[in-house]
């Protein structure tokens, strides 16, 4: 029985990680950075109070900690992922999982230190048992990353998997037709690649990564200091 589960369990992983479950294209979604907060905030520091305080949707009963994102207050570059998982969840940081660790290397990569640019996620609790986020807790919670795009007007932005890349650029489109190429948002420029939990489960994706990591290092040169 147990067994049965995790086949099923693994199995809709595997068709999330191929981005077959796609994002309803809401028009709410799609221009999403013009949302506002019912609370107006003025600073990053207020804005991590907010959510770790947030009951805008269902997710803040299972949660241990809310996971708002961390970085200095300027950067050149903001990273956008998924959800918290478990790890990030008992921490109440982004990224510090085996994802996270995968995550550090590849930026290590391309010679950026993780200290010098903000994490986040769409959303900002962790969905039970890593399920993908439902379209009402993506739209409750993208409020948050919307106020977070302001107030740290990066130069660019780099989406991992399908989720995020969706949420920012407003496209349904799969992850496949997104990546490769550069975007840009409200002069913002987006690159998107892979969820590094993606990479692990598929190595052999880490070439075309490797792709967009270059393209993101090239551009990352290129914009000033933050
Ligand atoms: N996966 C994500 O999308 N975000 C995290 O913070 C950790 C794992
Ligand atoms: Fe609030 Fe977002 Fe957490 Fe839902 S996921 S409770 S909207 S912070």
């Amino acid at each position: 029985m147990l067994k049965a589960l995790e086949a099923l369990e693994s199995y809709l992983q595997f068709l999330k990680d191929l981005g077959v479950e796609a994002l309803p294209a809401r028009k709410q979604l799609r221009r999403f950075l013009d949302l506002d907060l019912a609370v107006p905030v003025t600073s990053l520091a207020e804005l991590h109070e907010v959510v770790k305080n947030c009951t805008k949707c269902k997710l803040h009963r299972t949660r241990t900690h809310a996971v708002p994102g961390e970085g200095p207050p300027r950067v050149k570059l903001m990273l956008v992922g998924e959800a918290p998982g478990r790890d990030e969840d008992l921490e109440g940081r982004p990224f510090v999982g085996r994802a996270g660790k995968l995550l550090d290397q590849m930026l290590t990569a391309i010679k950026i230190q993780r200290s010098e640019v903000y994490i986040t996620n769409v959303v900002k609790c962790r969905p039970p048992g890593n399920r993908n986020p439902e379209p009402e807790e993506i739209e409750a919670c993208l409020p948050y990353l919307a106020q977070q795009i302001k107030l740290l007007r990066p130069s660019l932005i780099c989406t991992l998997g399908l989720i995020a890349a969706q949420s920012v650029l407003g496209h349904s489109e799969p992850l496949s037709k997104l990546r490769g190429r550069i975007h840009e948002k409200n002069g913002i420029k987006v690159v998107v690649t892979y969820h590094p939990a993606f990479l692990l489960r598929f190595p052999n994706r880490k070439r075309e990564a490797w792709e967009d990591l270059k393209m993101l290092q090239s551009l990352y040169k290129e914009v000033g200091r933050a």
